[in-house]
């Protein structure tokens, strides 16, 4: 090495030192009931199929840029209104971060309500955007005239509404979110990614607003592997938004694997509704146990309080090979919380057992 030193200190700018990266714990030999994921494989002949519809996928080939065939397979499978563009990315992740980078400029702001999905927060701030959190109110649902004074004072240029949200599984009551939507100087983006187990969506709304869109993905549907998501609104946004993203951000695999899902589309649907029933099953399980509170999830998730030392459930669980997400050290009002995914019924079953367990 030189005389010369370069550190990243100097360059890296201080916000982006301040963060801490997005923790995904190894899976190792858990159950893993952290990360909202379908624990359903597919049918041995579908598997057999879709490895056959691979084969004929052209690696050396960049793929569709504008992923026609997935596109129009989406748009139909998720009854995005006519008239309406769709806009697809790696994830929604990605979706997230193409909103703020075409949006992103000294002093313009992000608002979202708090607790709530922590990439709208990173994104912002990895795109040198201000980041306005608004609490949510004691039962989580929205606290509609802080969220409005906020849109007055801040004037955000995008707010991000999960619904239903994460990490508290609840969904927002649509006259609020409208309410917002009305308020909202600029977008507002409904972020629809546990659609799939809610029962309720502002997709069919669409067309009744100039200012919002709707964000799916295919994560938690069974198909989290594939990095897939779905941004639904007037193509006047998504044009500009389509001139920010990558070319080729869908690639071949996701393109085809995906298309051929959602052709036996039957399959993840009913995968989602025995997610969904299980997901009262496991709610009315954890609701018997004493010093435990579950809170309303309309997701395929559910947030859940502890009387005691929550850090020690959760070091229990993970001691009985269970790994679920700690939410405690957040704090405010995730303090004492903690995360679980509904797995199958006997993950589930082991998770309540452990539970039961480390609580006693
Ligand atoms: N939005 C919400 C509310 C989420 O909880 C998640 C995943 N945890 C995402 C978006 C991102 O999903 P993906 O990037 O897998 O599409």
């Amino acid at each position: 090495m030189s005389e010369k030193t370069v550190k990243p200190e100097d360059w890296i700018r201080p916000e982006i030192r301040a963060l801490s990266a997005y923790h995904v714990p190894e899976p190792g030999e858990f159950i893993k009931l952290d990360s909202m994921e379908n624990p359903y494989s597919w049918p041995a002949e579908m598997t057999e199929a879709w490895l056959d519809r691979l084969r004929g996928a052209a690696l050396n080939r960049y793929p569709d840029p504008a992923a026609r065939a997935l596109r129009a397979r989406l748009r139909e499978a998720m009854a995005v209104p006519e008239g309406l563009a769709v806009m697809l990315g790696n994830g929604s992740d990605e979706l997230i971060q193409i909103i703020a980078q075409a949006l992103a400029a000294p002093g313009r702001v992000v608002l979202a309500p708090e607790p709530s999905f922590v990439m709208y927060r990173m994104i912002a701030t990895f795109c040198g955007m201000d980041y306005v959190g608004v609490p949510l109110a004691a039962d989580f649902s929205l606290d509609r005239a802080a969220m409005q004074a906020a849109i007055e004072e801040h004037r955000p240029a995008v707010v991000f509404l999960a619904y239903p949200n994460n990490p508290t599984g609840n969904l927002f009551d649509a006259d609020d979110v409208r309410a917002i939507i009305a308020a909202a100087p600029g977008l507002v983006v409904v972020d629809e990614a546990y659609h799939a187990f809610a029962e309720a969506s502002f997709m069919p709304r669409l067309a009744e607003y100039d200012n919002l869109l709707v964000m799916r993905t295919v994560s938690k549907m069974g198909l989290a592997g594939l990095r897939l998501g779905l941004l639904a609104g007037p193509a006047a946004w998504l044009s500009e938004f389509d001139k920010v993203r990558l070319p080729y951000n869908i690639n071949v695999l996701t393109q085809v694997s995906a298309a051929f899902a959602f052709e036996h589309r039957e399959v993840l649907e009913a995968q989602t509704r025995q997610i969904t029933q299980d997901r009262e099953t496991l709610w009315q399980a954890l609701a018997a146990l004493s010093g435990i509170t579950p809170f309303p999830s309309r997701a395929n998730f559910i947030l859940f309080r502890v009387a005691g030392d929550a850090d020690a459930v959760f070091a229990a669980l993970q001691a009985a090979g269970v790994l679920i997400k700690n939410l405690n050290p957040a704090g405010g009002p995730l303090a004492g919380c903690l995360r679980v995914t509904v797995g199958r019924p006997a993950e589930n079953a082991a998770f309540l057992q452990a539970l039961q367990s480390a609580i006693a």
